[in-house]
C-alpha cells in the first residue's frame, strides 16, 4: 500500500473529500484481510471530526493497535542447553536466507550459534546455507545428501549440546507439492529434537513472503496445523508487495511477527516493531 496510500491521502486532502470506496478498495488490496479492511473503513467513517488530513493518523493508530506493544522475542537459552529454533516455510519465501540472517544477528549479539541444514532433499538449499555460513563465519552441521532431515537435526542438537552452543537454528524443507510428507517430516523433526530436550524446539518461526499476499496467510494456517508456530518472519518487505499480511495473520491466528526481512543482504533483517511496520505500510 505504501506509496499509493500516501498518494491517496494527498488526493483526499487536496479535494477535502474522502472517497470511502477508494479507501476501502486500497485497504483490501493491502492484504490486511477483508474483515479488517472493512472494519477500519467503518471505524473511520464513524469517527467525528475526521477529515482527509487526519485520516493517516487514525489509520495508523488502528493498525498499530492490531499488534502487541512488544513483539515476541526469542526466549533466553535454557541453562546449559541450546535454544532450538525451527525455521519453517514454503520454498522461495526466504527461509534459508532468514535462518542465516537470524544466526548472524544472534552472533553479532555475542551468542554462539550453530546452523543445521535439514533441507537434505534439495542439494541447492544445503549449499546455499553453507555459503551463508562461510560468508558470515557461522558453524554449520550438514547431513549426507538425502539423509533423514530429523536425523540431521538430532546430530546438530547433539553437537550443539556437546560444544556448548547457545542457539541451534534448523533450516527445514519447504516443498509444497508433497505437503503431507512435509508436515510429517516436521512432526518427526520435533519429536526427534524433544528426545534430547523435552522442551525443544523452543521456538518455531514461519517464514512468509510479503509479496505473496493472501497466500502467506494460507501458508500460516497450513503450517500451524502441522507444527505450532510461535511467530512469523515476514520477508521481502522491501519488495513490491503490500506487506499488510502481518495484520491478517495477527487478526486471524493471533501470531505476531518477530522479524522482518528487508533485503537480500545479511544485515537486511530487523526485529519487528509495530510503529516502524505500520509507518512502512502507510
Ligand atoms: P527458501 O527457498 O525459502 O530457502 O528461500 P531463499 O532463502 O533461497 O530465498 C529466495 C530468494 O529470496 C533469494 O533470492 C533471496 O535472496 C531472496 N530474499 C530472501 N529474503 C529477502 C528479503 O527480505 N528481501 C528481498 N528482496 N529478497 C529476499
Amino acid at each position: 500500500m505504501a506509496g499509493f496510500f500516501k498518494k491517496l491521502f494527498t488526493k483526499f486532502s487536496r479535494s477535502s473529500r474522502i472517497d470511502w470506496e477508494e479507501l476501502e478498495a486500497e485497504l483490501v488490496a493491502a492484504d490486511i484481510g477483508i474483515r479488517r479492511a472493512m472494519g477500519i473503513a467503518d471505524q473511520l467513517k464513524e469517527s467525528k471530526g475526521l477529515d482527509a488530513e487526519n485520516l493517516v493518523e487514525s489509520t495508523r493508530e488502528v493498525l498499530r493497535r492490531a499488534f502487541p506493544s512488544t513483539a515476541p522475542s526469542l526466549p533466553a537459552p535454557p541453562e546449559g542447553k541450546p535454544l532450538v529454533i525451527l525455521v519453517v516455510g514454503v520454498n522461495g519465501t526466504g527461509k534459508t536466507t532468514s535462518a542465516a540472517k537470524l544466526a548472524h544477528l544472534l552472533q553479532k549479539q555475542g551468542s554462539r550459534v550453530l546452523l543445521a541444514a535439514a533441507d537434505t532433499f534439495r542439494a541447492a538449499a544445503v549449499e546455499q546455507l553453507q555459503s551463508w555460513a562461510d560468508k558470515l563465519n557461522i558453524p554449520i552441521c550438514k547431513g549426507a545428501p538425502s539423509q533423514d532431515p530429523a536425523s540431521v537435526c538430532y546430530e546438530a542438537h547433539t553437537q550443539a549440546i556437546r560444544e556448548g552452543f547457545q542457539y541451534l537454528i534448523c533450516d527445514t524443507a519447504g516443498r509444497l507439492h508433497t505437503r503431507h510428507n512435509l508436515m510429517e517430516e516436521l512432526s518427526k523433526i520435533r519429536r526427534t529434537l524433544a528426545k534430547q530436550d523435552a522442551s525443544a524446539p523452543h521456538s518455531t518461526l514461519l517464514v512468509v513472503d510479503a509479496t505473496t499476499g493472501a497466500n502467506a496467510l494460507a501458508q500460516a494456517r497450513e503450517f500451524h496445523k502441522a507444527t505450532p508456530l510461535d511467530s512469523v518472519i515476514i520477508t521481502k518487505m522491501d519488495g513490491s508487495g503490500k506487506g499488510g499480511v502481518a495484520v491478517a495473520i495477527m487478526d486471524e491466528m493471533h501470531i505476531s511477527p518477530s522479524f522482518l526481512g528487508t533485503g537480500e543482504g545479511a544485515e537486511d533483517f530487523e526485529p519487528f516493531n509495530r510503529d516502524r511496520y505500520v509507518d512502512s505500510l502507510l
